[in-house]
């Protein structure tokens, strides 16, 4: 997935996910980083990747919790 650290990539939103999940590559990471000092709209998606994933992880440990694990 070749990311142009000039030009959105369609599945910005995804790329955002990885990138917070720690998902990405280290190359397709560091383009997306740079990408993202130039790109408002995917530091807006960086951070609603942010709350996506906090939400992810304390529905995920609630379940645990729940389940006495
Ligand atoms: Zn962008």
């Amino acid at each position: 997935m070749p990311l142009d650290p000039n030009c959105c990539s369609s599945d910005q939103e995804e790329i955002a996910e990885w990138y917070v999940m720690s998902k990405l590559p280290g190359d397709d990471a560091r383009a997306f980083e740079e990408h993202l000092l130039i790109c408002p709209n995917c530091a807006t998606a960086v951070e609603d990747a942010e709350e996506y994933v906090q939400a992810i992880r304390a529905a995920a440990r609630r379940l645990r919790v729940a389940r006495g694990l």
